[in-house]
């Protein structure tokens, strides 16, 4: 399987998979643990922790930051009541080689115009 998946792929798979049935909520064990990682494609949680269907949520951005998802995270403990919080950052990550002041730079080319709303967004790199 390569990693050249199109979107076409995807939903062919999901309308397949979808003719299985589909538990509710109240039928699956809610996870205990939020999982915050890398969206490294190296990185792989269910692989290198041996994760099973339903024992954690999982939730991966660039340079695994929790700050992205921290609402969500308040939004879901609501419902699940995580009692475990695992934040994953990895050797050899982009992020720490990519600088905010450079994406900004990048962006600021981009969208000429915007300099003062690139300069209030909050990124990912570890410069900060
Ligand atoms: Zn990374």
């Amino acid at each position: 399987m390569g990693a050249q998946v199109t979107v076409e792929d995807l939903l062919k798979r999901n309308a397949q998979i979808s003719q299985n049935s589909y538990p509710t909520l109240p039928e699956v064990p809610l996870p205990n643990i939020f999982i915050v990682t890398c969206c490294d494609p190296r990185v792989d949680p269910v692989e290198m922790l041996g994760l099973e269907r339903y024992e954690a949520t999982v939730n991966r951005s660039p340079a695994g930051r929790i700050r992205p998802h921290f609402q969500g995270l308040l939004f879901l403990d609501q419902i699940i009541k995580f009692s475990e919080i695992m934040i994953i950052h990895h050797t050899d990550c982009s992020a720490a080689v990519l600088k905010s002041d450079d994406v900004r730079t990048a962006l600021k080319t981009s969208a000429p115009g915007k300099s003062s709303d690139i300069d209030d967004l909050v990124l990912p790199g570890f410069d900060e």
